[in-house]
């Protein structure tokens, strides 16, 4: 085989809820080890990035092949605020590059580590009204298909194809490339705030109309939750403050080791602290502020709900943890996304509200999740792709109209199912 870069034994996700001990690892450095490697490499292939998604959709006993080393721009072009990238770029390489030419992602998530295929192939999304998620934003692909050759299109060669690679679990094929819609860069000012969960629901859908991008935060047992939000300024910017992120997350653990038999107190204790917690506000290039560094590490759930049910879900959610599970600390995390029409983003259709929850990685986290997720069903939820849930082909095929036509195409693109492993045979209903 051709010289594919760094090659190992073994591969693990980023919270180390999934491994694939027997897997070869390969980094190839140009399109001819690829296809060496894709081709003739023990399979199941399958692509990684970061390694940030939590789903099994990734782990393999045959070849995990990543892209780092064939990352960079291809062509930006600040007339139609649009680029050509290398889909293995991490996220946070590529804004610095394409800043350069005055160009800049016209949103992002809480982090930058992700490359961009792996981003979007799990339909990654920030905050904000008027802004789809990340794949949304694809306009067009070159594919290198399970056999080797490669497949191109754009939204108006070919609309199926790219509705289809937007959100593609990796299935369809390695992305290559993809041409995607940016805007000129910007710079934002952040403000952060702690104010009482019941001010900041009652507020939040006029928050979403009115910051450029708002979130929030909930702090469980505390009665109070933490406002997010980002709008564009031209005025001069800011040093920003060193987060204090980490050792918000320690104190709201201490009080869970040490006051979990008394809700009451522990409500009072962290309401005391962090009531009068002083608000942060930043001026900075937008991909600097919108991410963030993540160094607990820890596993999450995240529904995207109709606008509807949304913040009902997100209360019954709250009901339940501070009567039944005094365990749970991680803050609970609220966003909200414009609709596109993705075959399989969990935004096709309509606009969404995301609704996250976490458990610290070295803690069991099933017992959480497993009673969220009815809730978070109950409310017409879809799963965020890189994020745990349980479902399987049945119940998807009922949540995306267009499943069926996503399947085909797949078995199409990959007749000998040479990027399925047993996990994703039961995501699309395969034997
Ligand atoms: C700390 C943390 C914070 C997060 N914050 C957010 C957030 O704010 N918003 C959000 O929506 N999500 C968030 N996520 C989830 C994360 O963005 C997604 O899981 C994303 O898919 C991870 O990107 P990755 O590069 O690590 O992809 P991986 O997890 O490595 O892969 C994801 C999928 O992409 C496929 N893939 C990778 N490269 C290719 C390629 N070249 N061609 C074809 N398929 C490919 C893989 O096979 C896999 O199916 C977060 C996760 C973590 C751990």
């Amino acid at each position: 085989m051709a010289d594919s870069g760094i090659h190992k034994t073994g591969w693990t996700n980023w919270s180390g809820n999934q491994i694939a001990p027997d897997a070869q690892f390969l980094q190839p450095r140009s399109e001819e080890d690829l296809r060496e490697t894709l081709t003739q490499g023990e399979g199941p292939v399958r692509l990684v990035g970061a390694g940030h998604s939590f789903t099994p959709i990734v782990a393999t006993s045959g070849t995990v092949i990543n892209l780092d080393h064939m990352g960079g721009v291809v062509c930006a072009d600040p007339q139609t605020n649009t680029a050509t990238i290398r889909a293995g770029t991490r996220l946070k390489d590529l804004s610095p590059e394409l800043e350069q030419h005055g160009l800049a992602f016209k949103n992002l998530g809480d982090i930058n580590v992700q490359s961009f295929a792996g981003a979007t192939a799990t339909a990654t999304h920030g905050t904000g009204e008027t802004f789809g998620c990340l794949s949304s934003e694809i306009t067009g692909v070159r594919i290198m298909k399970a056999d080797g050759s490669i497949l191109e299109g754009t939204l108006d060669t070919n609309p199926d194809l790219i509705r289809a690679a937007q959100v593609s679990l990796g299935a369809l094929g390695v992305l290559l490339e993809a041409t995607i819609r940016l805007c000129p860069s910007y710079n934002l000012h952040r403000r952060t705030s702690v104010e009482p969960i019941e001010t900041i629901l009652q507020a939040a859908p006029e928050r979403w109309s009115t910051h450029r991008n708002f979130e929030f935060y909930y702090i469980p047992f505390s009665g109070l939750g933490l406002n997010i939000s980002h709008d564009e300024t031209d005025t001069p910017e800011t040093e920003r403050p060193p987060s204090d992120d980490e050792a918000a997350m320690a104190a709201i653990k201490s009080m869970r080791d040490k006051f979990k038999w008394s809700s009451f107190l522990r409500r009072r204790l962290l309401s005391a602290g962090f009531k009068n917690t002083r608000p942060e506000s930043t001026i900075g290039p937008s991909w600097q502020l919108l991410a963030t560094t993540r160094e607990t590490l820890f596993n999450e759930m995240e529904y995207h709900l109709p606008v509807e049910t949304g913040l009902d879900a997100f209360r019954d959610v709250i009901k339940y943890i501070e009567r039944h599970q005094r365990k749970v600390y991680f803050p609970i995390e609220i966003r909200k996304t414009a609709g596109d029409d993705g075959w399989l983003s969990p935004f096709q259709g309509a606009p969404r509200i995301s609704v996250a929850v976490h458990a610290p990685a070295d803690e069991d986290h099933l017992w959480f999740f497993e009673a969220a997720e009815p809730i978070f069903r109950a409310a017409g939820g879809r799963p965020h792709w890189g994020k745990l849930h349980s479902l399987e082909a049945e119940d998807l095929s009922g949540l995306y109209p267009d499943f069926a036509r996503f399947t085909a195409l797949r078995r199409d693109l990959d007749p000998e199912g040479r990027f399925m492993t047993p996990a994703l045979a039961r995501t699309w209903g395969e034997s």
